[in-house]
């Protein structure tokens, strides 16, 4: 996977220098982020439908997680 940066330092993903250690991550759109749950999520990416949004801010990455969650392990991701 290429490197993937990111700032959302409450993770369970992120490391130190602003980079994601999570083995695959799934971006999307607010609305399917919002209306789906927790294992929804990169693994699946195979059978998710196509969600086009009409700018940046409209989308998001599915696969975070805040740390300490009971969630972290709901979808199949891990860190590298
Ligand atoms: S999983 Fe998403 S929100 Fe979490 S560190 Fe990686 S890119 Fe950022």
């Amino acid at each position: 996977m290429p490197r993937i940066t990111c700032s959302v330092n409450n993770c369970h993903y992120w490391s130190s220098g602003n980079v994601c250690d999570a083995s695959q991550i799934l971006i999307t759109s607010d609305a399917m982020s919002h209306s789906q749950p927790q294992n929804v999520d990169a693994p699946m990416a195979g059978s998710i439908s196509a969600t086009p949004v009409k700018s940046s801010a409209e989308t998001c990455c599915k696969t975070f997680v805040a740390k300490g969650s009971a969630e972290k392990n709901a979808d199949g991701i891990t860190r590298k």
